[in-house]
């Protein structure tokens, strides 16, 4: 089963670098002010390095609020 990770929405501040690291588990489209997460079934490597170039350091591991 895919470990879960969640995105501080109200720490994110929208500049898409995670989309650009792992397009298939975190969406940020024109519109909108903060990424999402698509699904948890993405390799754990990028999710990571997601996490760590992050500028807020807002993606984290587990099922958020
Ligand atoms: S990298 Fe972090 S701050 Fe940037 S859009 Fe993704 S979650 Fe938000």
């Amino acid at each position: 089963m895919a470990r879960p990770f969640y995105i501080d929405d109200d720490e994110c501040i929208g500049d898409g670098s995670c989309a650009d690291i792992c397009p298939d588990c975190f969406i940020f489209e024109e519109g909108m002010t903060v990424a999402k997460v698509m699904h948890f079934d993405c390799d754990e490597e990028l999710i990571e390095e997601a996490m760590m170039t992050c500028p807020m350091q807002c993606i984290h591991w587990g099922e958020g609020d």
